[in-house]
């Protein structure tokens, strides 16, 4: 049996939700979407929520809700999802690369340094579900005058010094891709913002810049959400806490089952709750590590193995070297984790993993 990177939930209470949502015959942006709209933006604290088609919709929406546009400069971290920086780029402003910190979140005193009078706004991300040092990233931005966007499609229901992320920046972007903490069978996005006119221009921007029925106000897109699938984001956002604090005791097996291995293991910064979208280690034997995994039927991941700065796509940026991502990108390795898997599993992989580590 295959242990595999991440289980996402099937059961009988999701497969009614969506039955349900077939039969109300209203497939896009009904009531299901409202109401998940007026959950999450309850549950992360927020005024207002907007459903969309994925995350880099979400990212790319508010980007544009923001006013972001060609000449502008924003600052992101290298060490992240490539969709972070399709978004910048999508709206033809210019991606400044961060190099990481130890927590494998953007480094908030590179960001100072890097600041130029082009400067608009900072995505932070809430990278493998660790919140960054918000309150570092917070005072900078208020300094130089920045917006800050939220990066937490790794991240629902993560929190700083009791507040959830998505409530500190201008707005916050989530993912519902099926490996996330919160799914919903299929892609899907959402944004928070506590402003009104955020809100309402990425209302308009999901649905072809609709002000109404007939008149457009501006150029939008096709980014509109589905009733069927709202259905089961209702369902599992009810029980998000639970698999986030699921999440949280298999990382805290993994933690003491790999406890003094030459490997470095995942650390909550202070501050932080972390809410465990991925678990990776450090190793400089990654590869052969992962070979040895899959020999005995354990999937693992790299998250990421290319970084940003030095994807084809952007080869014209000409960016330059972010030696401690370049560094750690061939070091990290994800190990198996999800609500759905069993200890049993845990273990069997951290006895694996011990078992390389002896040889
Ligand atoms: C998943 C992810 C995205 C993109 O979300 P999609 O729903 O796949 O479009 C963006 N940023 C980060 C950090 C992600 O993990």
């Amino acid at each position: 049996m295959t242990i595999p990177l991440s289980r996402p939930p099937v059961d009988d209470e999701i497969k009614r939700a969506v039955l349900a949502a077939i039969d109300s015959r209203q497939y896009i942006l009904g009531p299901e979407c409202r109401q998940l709209e007026a959950e999450f933006a309850g549950y992360v604290g927020a005024s207002h929520a907007v459903l969309t088609s994925s995350g880099t919709a979400a990212l790319w929406m508010t980007l544009k809700a923001l006013g972001v546009k060609a000449g502008d400069e924003v600052l992101v971290p290298a060490h992240t999802a490539f969709p972070t920086v399709e978004a910048i780029c999508f709206t033809e402003a210019t991606p400044v690369f961060l190099d990481v910190d130890d927590s494998y979140t953007l480094d908030p005193a590179e960001a100072a340094a890097k600041i130029t009078p082009r400067t608009v706004g900072m995505i932070p991300v809430h990278l493998y579900g660790q919140p960054v040092n918000v309150t570092a990233v917070q005072e900078l931005a208020s300094r130089y005058g920045l917006w800050l966007l939220e990066d937490c499609c790794q991240s629902h229901g993560a929190a700083w010094q009791g507040k959830k992320v998505g409530s500190f920046g201008r707005a916050g972007a989530f993912s519902f891709y099926p490996s996330k903490n919160l799914t919903v069978m299929g892609d899907g996005g959402i944004i928070v913002t506590n402003d009104d006119e955020v809100a309402a221009r990425c209302r308009r921007l999901r649905d072809h810049g609709r002000l109404n029925k007939d008149v457009h106000a501006e150029v939008g897109f096709n980014l509109r959400f589905n009733e069927i699938q709202a259905a089961v984001g209702r369902v599992l956002l009810r029980r998000l806490d639970a698999m986030n604090e699921r999440r949280r005791q298999l990382a805290a097996r993994y933690g003491e089952r790999l406890a003094g291995l030459p490997a470095g293991l995942p650390v909550e910064r202070s501050g932080a709750h972390h809410v465990f979208h991925l678990y990776v280690i450090r190793t400089d034997q990654r590869d052969a590590l992962a070979r040895f995994l899959r020999e005995r039927g354990i999937q693992t991941g790299i998250h990421y193995p290319v970084p940003c700065h030095r994807q084809p796509a952007v080869d014209s940026l000409n960016a330059p070297s972010l030696p401690r991502t370049e560094r750690i990108v061939r070091e990290i390795l994800t190990l198996p984790l999800s609500a759905g898997h069993t200890e049993e599993e845990i273990d069997q992989v951290a006895a694996a993993v011990r078992e390389f580590f002896a040889a």
